[in-house]
């Protein structure tokens, strides 16, 4: 935790006096948003800081919009009743982005979090990824009346390995952008240094259950997300976790079987070469191949392609012997890959997501009955295994609410002209 007592005592320099005023902000801001209503004198009393200083960051949010003076509230005093304060939920605007195979998903969200729109788009050309993006930012816009200068920020979920430094994707697997690809910075200079949050689409969904999730107040949480590939993001002492190098939480390319099939990353016996949606589906196709009886093929004839996952929920929702026991395998696979997490990081909670999900309680069930045999016992009640609570798109609200929570901490917001340094 920043201690701003200490923030506050050494401003002499510029660069100091600006962090003290981006993290106060940011905790004003974050306060007021949490209570949903507060006084001056309140968050003063809360966050230690001087009422004049707090007055002063107050006078500057009410400037930009983002709060309002709400009346009155309650005394308990025979003095006069304090002037409460609000999030101004449409004093500003979150665009958002979900990047996936083949396209990306855009959504619109107010300053309390909550979806005003979202719209799909298709994409070939990654190369031209910043301004395809930028097209969809100010469509978006555009299509709701909101001015550029209404937004505080952009967050994009990416699936792949993220270079924070430089604001790029290093790498990635699922999406063909090249590290090279400076899209991050054509948005900012598209969108006069607009604050952007690019990170690992696990990150964000991570953020989401650890924000909206059904635990109160959670400090530590995996997430583990399972598509194509296998991601995960970890909430650690309430903060994403990113590692040295930003790539901490590549759950999938864990090893769970050192003389286990060859991965593309180079290793041996990755749980996301073992026991992605691929890794099932093709599991499936090989027993078909051999000869074995399924329900399966009635549904899908002579087209292996079209074994998916709601096929093989059908199945399964059918008891059919095949798909029981090859989701009873993956299962058990990824109680291996999940368990190796537990003991590295002691979270509160593992939460699964991603399209895996579709398979339904009867897939989570098999996950902990494999788990319970090789927990360490203490974990076996202790920590939580469920699937993702939220409904919406979780890679969106998490990146919502991270750039909510973190905008104000970026140099880019004070220099887009409306934030002073006072
Ligand atoms: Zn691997």
């Amino acid at each position: 935790m920043v201690n701003f007592q200490k923030l506050k005592n050494t401003g002499k320099q510029t660069a100091n006096l600006q962090l003290v005023k981006q993290t106060n902000l940011a905790l004003i801001f974050n306060l007021i948003y949490k209570q949903g209503s507060v006084s001056r004198a309140e968050l003063a009393q809360r966050t230690r800081l001087s009422p004049t200083t707090v007055s002063s960051l107050i006078e500057e949010l009410l400037r930009k919009g983002v709060v309002i003076e709400s009346g009155a509230g309650k005394t308990t005093t025979s003095g006069r009743k304090p002037i409460m304060i609000e999030i101004n939920a449409v004093g500003c605007y979150i665009v958002t982005f979900e990047i996936i195979e083949d396209g990306f998903c855009c959504s619109l969200y107010d300053l309390l979090c909550r979806l005003i729109d979202e719209q799909k788009y298709g994409i070939s050309d990654f190369e031209g990824l910043g301004r395809i993006l930028t097209e969809a930012i100010e469509a978006i816009l555009s299509k709701h009346g909101i001015q550029q200068n209404k937004l505080l920020g952009i967050s994009i979920g990416v699936p792949g390995l993220i270079n924070q430094e430089e604001c790029r994707v290093y790498s990635s697997t699922v999406v063909p952008i090249r590290n090279d690809n400076d899209f991050c910075r054509q948005i900012k200079e598209k969108l006069k240094d607009i604050p952007v949050f690019l990170e690992n689409e696990s990150y964000f969904c991570a953020y989401a259950e650890k924000e909206f999730g059904i635990e109160s107040d959670v400090k530590n949480l995996i997430f583990i997300d399972i598509n194509i590939g296998i991601g995960a993001g970890i909430i650690m002492d309430g903060n994403m976790f990113r590692g040295t190098h930003g790539m901490a939480g590549e759950v999938g390319h864990v090893s769970i079987d050192m003389n286990g099939p060859k991965c593309k990353c180079g290793n041996r016996g990755c749980l996301e070469t073992m026991s992605s949606i691929p890794a099932m589906v093709q599991k499936i196709v090989f027993a078909i191949m051999s000869g074995r009886e399924t329900i399966i093929k009635g549904i899908i004839g002579n087209d292996l392609n079209k074994i998916n996952l709601d096929v093989i929920k059908y199945a399964i929702d059918n008891k059919d012997g095949l798909a029981m026991d090859i989701m009873d395998e993956i299962a058990e696979k990824l109680a291996f890959g999940t368990n190796n997490v537990i003991n590295l990081f002691n979270p509160q909670v593992v939460v699964f997501g991603g399209e895996i999900v579709k398979l339904g309680d009867v897939f989570l069930n098999s996950i902990k009955k494999h788990l319970s045999y090789i927990e360490l016992k203490p974990n076996i009640n202790l920590v939580g295994i469920r699937y993702s609570s939220l409904s919406s798109n979780a890679v969106n609200l998490g990146g919502a609410k991270y750039t909510l929570d973190n905008a104000f901490k970026t140099p880019g917001l004070l220099s887009r002209g409306t934030f002073q340094i006072l």
